[in-house]
C-alpha cells in the first residue's frame, strides 16, 4: 500500500481545487448554476466582467500563498500513515476462534474514520478451517457482524458476484429490516478514467490562467503584505487621532525661542523680576535653554520670589510647546535660575500634555 506520493501529485491535486473554485465563482457569476462535477469542458473564458475579475484575483492569489504550506501537510500526512503502515508490528499468537490453530497474517490496511486516529487492522486467517478474523494493533477485535439499525440483531449478510457486478443484501431475521448494495465496478472503472479525463483536461487548459506562477505569487503576495502594513498604518494612525492627549498636544503653539524669550521677558517684568539672560542651549533630544533673572523687590524673600515666578512661567507656558523643568527655579542672593526645555516630536508632545 502507498501512501506517499510524489510531490507533483499533490501540486496536481492542489491546482486542480484551485480551477475547480475558480470555474465554479464564473458559473456562480454567470447564475449557471453549475456543480463543480458538472463543468465538464469549459471553453476559453473571455471576459467575465470586473467584480468576478477582482474576486478571481484574490482567489488565484490566496490560493498561492496557502499552496506550499498546504502541499507539506499533505504531504506530512500521508508520509506519516505510510510509517504507521510499513512500521506498526502486528499482533503475535493470534489463534482460531473455531479450531484453535495458530492463524496467519494475510493482509494489513489503514483504518482511518474521520476524526478519529487512524488504527492499523490486521487480517488472519486460520490454515486449518480457513477462518478469517481482524485485529487492530491496539488489539481490538475487528467486527465483521454487522448490526441491524432497526433493532440491533446480527443481519443475515450475503455477496454475490455476477461478471463484474458485486451485489450485497442484509436481511434481518427478527424484523423486516434489509438493505441491498450494488457494486459495479466495471461502471465506476469508466466514472473513474471519466473523471481523470476531465482533470488532466483542467489542469492541460487552465492551468496557467487560475494558478500563480512564482513570480505572479510572490507579486501578488508582496502587494497584500504592502496592504496590510498601509490598512495597520492608518489604523494606528486614526487610534492615535482619536487620542484626546494626542488632540490636545496637537493644539499646543510650537514656537521658537525668540518668540519663548519674549513670553518670559513678560511674565518677569509683570511678576517683578528683571534681567532676563538666556544661557547657551543644550541641544539633544530637546533643546534645553538654562536662563537666569534677577529679583527686583528686596523685601521678597527668596522662597517666595522663586515660588511666584515658577507658576508664573508654568501658566504661561502651559499652551506652548516648552516647559520648565522639573528642577523648578533656584534662588541665591537675589538671582533666580532654571531651565526650560523645548519639544518638536508628536510622541514627546503627547507626553508634556496634561490627562
Ligand atoms: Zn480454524
Ligand atoms: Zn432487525
Amino acid at each position: 500500500m502507498k501512501y506517499i506520493k510524489n510531490r507533483q501529485e499533490y501540486i496536481d491535486f492542489y491546482d486542480l481545487l484551485t480551477i475547480e473554485e475558480c470555474l465554479q465563482w464564473i458559473e456562480l457569476v454567470k447564475e449557471s448554476g453549475k456543480k463543480i462535477q458538472e463543468i465538464q469542458k469549459p471553453e476559453k473564458l473571455g471576459y467575465v466582467g470586473a467584480l468576478a475579475e477582482i474576486a478571481l484575483y484574490f482567489k488565484k492569489g490566496e490560493n498561492y500563498r496557502k499552496k506550499e504550506k498546504t502541499i507539506d501537510e499533505w504531504m506530512e500526512r500521508d508520509k506519516r500513515s505510510q510509517e504507521k503502515y510499513d512500521n506498526t508490528h502486528e499482533p503475535q499468537n493470534v489463534f482460531c476462534n473455531e479450531c484453535n490453530y495458530g492463524m496467519k497474517l494475510f493482509d494489513k490496511t489503514l483504518n482511518q474514520k474521520l476524526d478519529d486516529k487512524p488504527r492499523m487492522l490486521f487480517f488472519f486467517e486460520c490454515p486449518h478451517c480457513k477462518k478469517r478474523k481482524g485485529i487492530f494493533e491496539d488489539g481490538e477485535n475487528f467486527e465483521t457482524d454487522k448490526k441491524c439499525p432497526q433493532c440491533g440483531s446480527i443481519l443475515d449478510s450475503k455477496t454475490t458476484k455476477k461478471d463484474e457486478i458485486i451485489t450485497i443484501t442484509d436481511n434481518c431475521k427478527k424484523c423486516d429490516y434489509g438493505y441491498k448494495d450494488v457494486w459495479d465496478f466495471k461502471a465506476d472503472e469508466e466514472k473513474s478514467r471519466k473523471e481523470k479525463e476531465r482533470q488532466k483536461y483542467l489542469l492541460d487548459n487552465f492551468r496557467s490562467e487560475f494558478c500563480l506562477s512564482e513570480k505572479e505569487g510572490e507579486e501578488y503576495v508582496m502587494d497584500r503584505i504592502r496592504d496590510e502594513n498601509f490598512k495597520k498604518r492608518e489604523n494606528e494612525q486614526k487610534k492615535k487621532e482619536d487620542d484626546p492627549k494626542y488632540q490636545k498636544a496637537m493644539k499646543l503653539r510650537k514656537i521658537k525661542v525668540i518668540e519663548l524669550q519674549k513670553i518670559i521677558e513678560e511674565v518677569i517684568t509683570k511678576n517683578e523680576f528683571n534681567n532676563l539672560i538666556f544661557d547657551k542651549p543644550e541641544t539633544d533630544r530637546q533643546i534645553i535653554i538654562p536662563f537666569s533673572v534677577q529679583e527686583t523687590k528686596n523685601e521678597r524673600s527668596g522662597y517666595d520670589g522663586s515660588r511666584n515666578l515658577k507658576r508664573a512661567i508654568i501658566k504661561v507656558l502651559e499652551n506652548t510647546n516648552w516647559r520648565l523643568m522639573s528642577d523648578g527655579i533656584s534662588e541665591r542672593l537675589g538671582i533666580l535660575s532654571g531651565k526650560l526645555k523645548g519639544y518638536e516630536k508628536e510622541e514627546d508632545l503627547v507626553k508634556i500634555v496634561k490627562q
